[in-house]
Parts: structure tokens; C-alpha cells; sequence
């Protein structure tokens, strides 16, 4: 039986059969475009700095390079969009190919990690809802169970191996230690093992 199962994490990890799968993993075309994004965004921050330091009044109004900027800008916007969404269906096409007995998620509370401003930008970039949306669809056409466990569930704390909870783990620990079977292993994949055992989910599907 091939079990899949599924957790968000800064990189949009997927993890089937234990292994991080690397092609899952955020395409390198999106990491090009942020970065270009970044570059585009310093560029256009500096020009307006500029601006300011020779006392000109309005930041807004401009040359024909700085509009060009800004039209750069916003194009990249938008493809980075297209992108992601583009990339959340791929996921989707290639989890459901592979025909798993059943695909866990988790119920994150996507509200309080808003308020949480490390995991906000990943958060909206991942577009979570709409992937959670998307997965459902394709898990009903093909009778795939799809899984939800409680977002109250310690599935980053307990130790996959031996069931130890943790009391405390930061989100800068990426690597799971487990203080009392010893076991190492990568902070998400011990996360996404739990999701996989969990006893207690609700059925979407
Ligand atoms: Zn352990």
C-alpha cells in the first residue's frame, strides 16, 4: 500500500514514503523569479531613496526608468502568481498520480500564523487554501481518502520513532533531536511521519 503524506513548510515540502521527494520540492524557476522580484524591489527602493536626498516632492511621479521599474515590478508580481499556481496544481497531478490509500494534511491555523510575522510571507506565497482546494477536488475524482488532523495535534513536537513529546521546539530547530530514543531526523519529515500515523483525522473526501 503506498501512503502519502503531506506537510506545508517553508519550502513546500512533500514527503512520500519517508523520502523527500526533490522534484516536489519548490521549483527553481520560482526561486529565479524572487529573486529577480528582489533585485527589482531594492532597485526601485534606492531610486526613491534618491529622490528623497535631493529634496524632489513626490516619490511617485518620475522618470521613464523608474516607471519602467515599477512596470517590472508588477509584471514579475504576476508571474510569480501564475507560477505558484501552477506549481500547487503540478503537486496536486503528481500526488494523486501515484493513487495513495489516503493523503494526511493538517489543519493549520493559517490565522494565527498570519499574526506570526516569520511564517506570514510563506504562508501567503503558498497560497494554502488554494491547495488545500485544489487537493480535495483531485483526491474526490480519483476516490482518494484525504485526511485532516486536528491543528492541535503535536505532530512537530512527538518523536516519530518512540512517541516522546517534546515541551518546547523552535521554529529555528530544524533538525528534530530526540532527547530520549537519540534519534535525529529532518524537523519536517518527523512532522509528516507523525501526520502519517495519526489515529485521529477527519475524512474529507
Ligand atoms: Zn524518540
Amino acid at each position: 500500500m503506498t501512503k502519502l503524506f503531506y506537510r506545508e513548510s517553508k519550502d513546500f515540502a512533500i514527503v512520500g514514503n519517508g523520502e523527500v521527494d526533490k522534484n516536489l520540492n519548490k521549483s527553481s524557476g520560482i526561486h529565479k523569479l524572487e529573486k529577480k522580484l528582489k533585485r527589482e524591489q531594492r532597485a526601485l527602493a534606492r531610486k526613491l531613496e534618491n529622490k528623497k536626498k535631493r529634496g524632489e516632492k513626490s516619490a511617485t511621479e518620475g522618470g521613464r526608468t523608474r516607471a519602467k521599474n515599477v512596470l517590472r515590478v508588477q509584471k514579475l508580481h504576476q508571474r510569480l502568481a501564475n507560477m505558484r499556481n501552477a506549481y500547487r496544481a503540478y503537486i496536486v497531478s503528481m500526488l494523486v498520480k501515484t493513487k495513495p490509500a489516503y493523503i494526511t494534511i493538517e489543519d493549520l491555523n493559517v490565522k494565527g500564523m498570519m499574526k506570526n510575522r516569520h511564517w506570514s510571507h510563506a504562508m501567503a506565497n503558498q497560497g494554502f487554501y488554494d491547495f488545500t482546494l485544489k487537493l480535495f477536488n483531485a483526491c474526490k475524482k480519483v476516490g482518494i481518502e484525504l485526511r485532516q488532523v486536528s491543528r492541535f495535534y503535536p505532530s512537530s513536537k512527538l518523536c516519530a520513532n518512540c512517541g516522546h513529546k517534546k515541551t518546547k521546539l523552535s521554529l529555528s530547530e530544524r533538525v528534530y533531536h530526540c532527547e530520549v530514543c537519540r534519534i535525529e531526523r529532518d524537523r519536517d519529515l518527523n512532522a509528516a511521519m507523525n501526520l502519517q500515523q495519526a489515529k485521529e483525522y477527519i475524512v474529507l473526501t
